[in-house]
């Protein structure tokens, strides 16, 4: 019996692309070497975790799909040493609920709790704490890898022939990630304390992100409507208090695709207004759960959806301090003009510490989030000329949000493209490794 004999409609968070493959759903690590050796395997798979990045990279048309899911067990955790060994297809939500009982934590959490262990590693992820612990991936001691060529391995950062820094970040095409061994971090309480302060001028966030330095994590939310406006939250660990993990109440869900027309310039302008109104009532700090802190969105189930039914494509870029205010300035000067300002505008710092991957997103400098309603060949010359700032200023984009960059303007940002597609397994691939690599 064929582990392809299931037929699915898979897609990632954006909806702007999906596709109906073969997709192995494997329950075991021993299922994953005959996923390869499978007669009925079609020529190049792809590892599906959660499928929360917005664009192509999870996603292999033509080709077939391996949903990770299954592989969720807890493999070993030694508190003592910090160490949690866990298969890939564990959540950071199942992850942190085990964890955070004992006073443990994961050092790096992106900015929802729906991302698979192997996805984290995948696309390398950050949090709002890279400047002082650097991305998932530093954290990452080993991993357990499954290629069509070399059957089951171990990787670790020592290693000589470069898989472990092709695979952190490598987009999954390095092979099956099986499972990922992680250093963790100690906390004595779940919660946070928590400030938000309003700025007004692009340089005032600058000011705030520097004077609050010594802050765990530092996230700023800005007002694409009105360039230069803004909040600037930052929060600690609690010294003391309880361990608990996230509550598990059942999250609010979008019933169906919001009408297009109910986001246009207008109610962009007022959304964005009452959020600004909302966060500076609050005055001084506030303890709160992590998960309301680092997972705010994760409260709407299917917020994709209110976007409506073409979906929307998010847009994160990072651009070098020296150059990178003009830039971000110029960029919010570009949208605001087009009229498609970004309902979630999120900008963070990331600090100098090594990348553990050969095509790790963050690099030094500032990093810049947006989202635009899909809005066909207008967002794509948008998002265009968005790219030719980014570019100039010497910035990059993060393929975990991307779906239409050009292979030219890839291959200049990512230099060591050609280090990782050495490495690939050659039966994986993905839509997004296809288009950017054409010659
Ligand atoms: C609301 C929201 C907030 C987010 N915030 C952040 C943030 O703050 N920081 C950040 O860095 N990212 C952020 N992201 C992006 C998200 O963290 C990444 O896209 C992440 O990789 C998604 O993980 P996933 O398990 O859904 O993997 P998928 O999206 O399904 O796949 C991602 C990649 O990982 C590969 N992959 C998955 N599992 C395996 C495996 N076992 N073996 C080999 N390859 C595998 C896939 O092939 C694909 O290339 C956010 C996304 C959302 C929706």
């Amino acid at each position: 019996m064929t582990a392809f004999a299931r037929t699915e409609r898979l897609g990632s968070w954006g909806r702007t692309a999906s596709f109906e493959g073969a997709v192995a759903r494997p329950r075991f690590a021993g299922d994953l070497p005959a996923v390869f050796s499978d007669p009925e395997r079609p020529t190049t798979i792809l590892a599906h975790g959660l499928g929360r990045s917005y664009g192509d990279s999870c996603l292999n048309p033509g080709g077939g799909m391996v949903s990770m899911r299954g592989l969720d067990r807890i493999l070993q955790l030694d508190p003592a040493a910090r160490v949690l060994r866990a298969q890939a297809g564990m959540t950071i939500e199942e992850a942190l609920s085990i964890l955070t009982p004992k006073g443990l934590f994961l050092p790096v959490l992106p900015g929802t709790r729906y991302v698979t262990l192997g996805g984290a590693v995948a696309n390398d992820v950050h949090g709002k704490n890279h400047t002082t612990h650097g991305s998932f991936g530093r954290w990452v001691r080993r991993i357990g890898l499954v290629r069509s060529d070399r059957g089951a391995m171990q990787v670790s950062p020592d290693d000589p022939d470069g898989l472990f820094a092709a695979t952190v970040g490598g987009m999954g095409l390095t092979g099956l990630i099986a499972w990922v061994e992680i250093a963790l971090t100690q906390v004595q309480s779940t919660d946070l304390i928590v400030e938000d302060v309003a700025f007004d001028t692009f340089d005032e966030y600058y000011e705030l992100m520097v004077n609050h330095g010594d802050s765990d994590y530092r996230v700023a939310w800005i007002d694409c409507t009105r360039p230069g406006y803004g909040i600037f939250t930052h929060a600690r660990h609690a010294p003391i208090g309880e361990t608990q993990p996230h509550p598990r109440t059942k999250a609010f869900a979008v019933p169906f695709d919001m009408p297009g027309f109910l986001l246009n310039g207008a109610t962009l302008a007022l959304f964005n207004r009452a959020y600004r109104g909302l966060k500076r009532r609050r005055h001084g700090p506030r303890r709160a759960h992590y998960s309301t802190f680092h997972f705010p969105l994760d409260g709407v189930r299917d917020w994709n959806r209110l976007y409506g039914e073409r979906g929307f494509r998010q847009y994160q870029c990072v651009i070098p301090d020296a150059g990178g205010r003009e830039a971000i300035w110029e960029m919010l000067r570009v949208i605001s003009k087009a009229g498609d300002g970004s309902f979630l505008a999120v900008v963070k710092q990331f600090g100098r510490l090594p990348q553990p991957g050969l095509m790790s997103f963050p690099r030094e400098g500032v990093t810049l989030a947006l989202d635009f309603r899909n809005r066909g060949q207008r967002t794509l010359d948008l998002l265009h000329t968005l790219d030719e700032i980014v570019l100039s200023a010497g910035g990059r984009l993060y393929p975990a949000k991307d779906g239409r960059v050009s292979a030219n303007h890839f291959q200049y940002m990512y230099p060591n493209w050609r280090e990782l597609e050495a490495r690939r397994d050659p039966a994986i691939q993905s839509s997004f490794w296809k288009r950017v690599t054409r010659a």
